[in-house]
């Protein structure tokens, strides 16, 4: 087997534009990187129809399309990927230590160097019906669902970036667009907040919270209760888009790094170091804050000239 005996210099975990950023970087580094995709190859990006906002794409670049061409360019510099999920690692507290990384059927892999890049995924309500309704009419991506949603009502639940723009992507395929908020203002940006308020389809209800999933076989409607007033309604859609943030994926990691109250990964500040040498993080799995695909691969490439630095120390 490839990696039986073999110690590894660079395993990333995670393939968001923070891995297969760190995997050009230490690619081109001669570190022979080997890289996880995990379950959802290409990250989140997959699931987002225009983004306009990453540099060098003066048209705006399709997600799936972006994530291709990472792909492509890691593989043009002979990165190893594997499309599996990592189970477990066990990561050495040594300088210069072997960190354990274990996938698939009781197979591991051995490294002196791993970056972490395994991101976050997007939160539940907690309503009833909310899991066993999900592909049947719920749903946490609008541009990969919104399609069956065509000339109908749906609705979008959050007030940050996520919703707005998912509420904005609905508008131009659905009737109407009921985008609930739970305070009395959004927390988006004011661009998307002005973007939504062009549009003549999409209904804001502030102060507004989902008190039921309603429906037997798939989703017909919301109940909702406006929280000022206290009245409460029924509205019937076909569509619900959650999007009210993330949780970050550390779960594997939370007896073996340090994490924050909210899970996400310490790092040093300005670094990508995390509490064991040789271990970095990057991208959204360490960044409650920003979140963009544009500093998530600025933080793959800081994790890999780390890498590299601390390999050069300790080998
Ligand atoms: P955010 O955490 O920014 O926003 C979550 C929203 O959901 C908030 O309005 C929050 O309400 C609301 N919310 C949370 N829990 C519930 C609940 N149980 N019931 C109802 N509402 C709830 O998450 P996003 O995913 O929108 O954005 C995450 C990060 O990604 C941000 O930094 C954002 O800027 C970035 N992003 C940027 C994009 C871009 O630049 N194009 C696109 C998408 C995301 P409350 O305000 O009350 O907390």
């Amino acid at each position: 087997m490839l990696f039986k005996k073999k110690i590894q210099n660079c395993v990333i975990i995670g393939s968001g534009p923070a891995g297969y950023s760190a995997a050009v970087y230490t690619a081109r580094a001669n570190m022979n990187p080997v890289l996880f995709t995990g379950l959802q190859p290409g990250g989140q990006l997959t699931t987002t129809s225009d983004v306009d906002n990453y540099l060098g794409f003066p048209k705006g670049i399709n997600g799936n399309d972006l994530m291709n061409n990472c792909d492509k360019q890691a593989r043009r510099f002979h990165t190893k990927i594997i499309n599996e999920s990592v189970s477990r690692v066990v990561l050495s507290n040594k300088e210069g230590g072997i960190h354990y990384i274990f996938f698939g059927e009781k197979k591991c892999i051995k490294s002196r160097g791993v970056i972490i890049a395994t991101g976050s995924t997007p939160k539940f309500l907690g309503k009833n019906k909310e899991k066993k309704f999900i592909g049947l009419g719920v749903s946490f991506c609008a541009t990969c669902d919104g399609f069956f949603h065509k000339e109908k009502d749906v609705a979008v639940i959050g007030g940050g970036d996520s919703a707005l723009e998912a509420a904005n992507y609905l508008s131009k395929i659905c009737k109407r667009v009921y985008l609930i908020v739970r305070k009395d203002h959004f927390k988006a940006s004011k661009i998307l907040q002005y973007h939504i308020s062009k549009k003549n389809n999409i209904n804001v209800l502030f102060c507004t919270n989902i008190t039921d999933i309603v429906g037997n076989d798939f989703l017909e409607g919301i109940k909702i209760i406006n929280s000022k007033n206290k009245t409460n309604k029924t509205i019937l859609i076909s569509g619900l888009f959650i999007t009210i943030g993330h949780i970050p994926n550390t779960e594997i990691f939370k007896n073996e790094l340090d994490l924050d109250e909210k899970g996400y990964i310490i790092v040093q500040k300005g670094k990508t170091t995390t509490n064991k040498p040789g271990v970095f993080a990057a991208g959204d799995v360490q960044d409650p804050n920003y979140r963009q695909a544009i500093t998530s691969a600025g933080t793959g490439c800081m994790a890999a000239l780390d890498l590299e630095k601390y390999l050069s120390l300790c080998v």
